[in-house]
């Protein structure tokens, strides 16, 4: 017992993934001879706590952002300081986790980015929510200097960051799936192959339709109960033993019932991604009213300076124009 447990910390220690967390198959499958060394860029709400997950799960990790203070807590965890986006390159696999579209593609193709720096035969994997089409266009350039690439955005928020069970929605050939699985095994619970370049990035933009549908769903629910002067805790509960259950009632509904719209995920990134929710129904014809309907009184939320509230504050707006005053205090 006691020298397995040694054998195990042996190997943190050397950088090799962890038999305990990844399942002594996986790792025999697909590192029989040299582990994979990861590159990771993009430390923030997300980035930081599937990195740290990477690092717990022993797996050899170079680092970079442009915050300091989220590299510096990184190299605490056993990371290495890759110094730059180049640097961050010399990896067999780098992860990406950036905000929006065009910091992705300043990262791949810009100076000194990513299409020029990683090897041929290495793999890009992007898990930030980004434009699908975007996504196809960058797959294609590394494609030409002999780079890999998977479009891997989650679900799950940072509770399922940090406990490494998030959603994971794959586009890209199944072969390079197939050698990225343990991977991304560290990070997400149930990963899901969609289909070709760009698919996963569109698995994404319709969860977030429905998430935010949902959102707005619960958010008007619950000013009725309040307008009623019912209240909305007991609705709550009812609600969630019956058709109305749902994981935004559980846990946006909660954030209304307390008045807590402290971020969590940003009202400006799901603005993002309900506006790429809606250039793709542009581009191919979908019909999406709810979306933009939304999309609009997220705008408000940002146009009121609120764009770093929780994006379940869209309760907090039809409080308002409800005119129930204590909401806003
Ligand atoms: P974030 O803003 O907290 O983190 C982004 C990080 O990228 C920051 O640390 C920033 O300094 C870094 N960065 C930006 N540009 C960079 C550059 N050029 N070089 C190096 N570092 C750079 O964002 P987040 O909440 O972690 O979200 C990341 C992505 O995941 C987004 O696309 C978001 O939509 C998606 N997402 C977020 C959540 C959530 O709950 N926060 C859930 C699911 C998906």
């Amino acid at each position: 017992m006691t020298a397995v447990f040694i054998a195990r910390l042996t190997e943190i220690e050397i950088g090799r993934p962890n038999p305990k967390i990844l399942g002594v198959d996986e790792v025999t499958k697909s590192h029989s001879s040299q582990p994979e060394k990861i590159g990771f860029i993009g430390l923030g709400v997300m980035g930081r706590r599937m990195a740290l997950n990477l690092r717990k799960a022993g797996y050899a990790l170079s680092v970079h952002d442009l915050n300091r203070a989220a590299v510096e807590e990184l190299v605490t965890a056993g990371a290495v300081d890759a110094g730059s986006i180049a640097g961050a390159a010399k990896a067999d696999i780098v992860i990406t986790m950036l905000p929006d579209t065009p910091d992705v593609e300043a990262v791949v193709l810009g100076e000194g980015g990513l299409a020029s720096a990683m090897q041929p035969g290495s793999v890009l994997i992007d898990m930030s929510s980004i434009s699908p089409t975007a996504t196809q266009a960058m797959a294609r350039e590394l494609a030409a200097r002999g780079i890999e690439m998977l479009d891997a955005p989650v679900s799950g928020g940072y509770q399922g960051a940090e406990s490494g069970t998030l959603s994971i929605m794959v586009g890209g050939e199944a072969s390079v799936l197939d050698r990225c699985r343990p991977v991304l095994e560290v990070m997400g619970k149930t990963i899901s192959h969609i289909g070709g370049h760009g698919a996963g990035q569109v698995c994404k933009v319709c969860n977030q339709v429905a998430v935010a549908i949902n959102i707005q769903a619960v958010a008007e629910a619950l000013t009725l109960a309040k307008k009623n002067g019912v209240d909305p805790a007991k609705v709550r509960t009812a609600l969630l033993g019956g058709f109305a259950q749902s994981r935004a009632l559980d846990l946006h509904g909660q954030r209304v019932v307390e008045g807590n719209y402290t971020a969590g995920f940003r009202v400006t990134l799901q603005r993002k991604d309900l506006k790429l929710a809606l250039e793709n129904g542009s581009a191919t014809g979908t019909v999406l009213p709810a979306t933009a309907l939304i999309q609009q009184l997220y705008g408000v939320l940002a146009a009121t300076g609120r764009s770093d509230l929780d994006n379940s504050a869209l309760a907090l707006l039809l409080q308002e124009m409800s005119g129930i005053e204590e909401a806003s205090a």
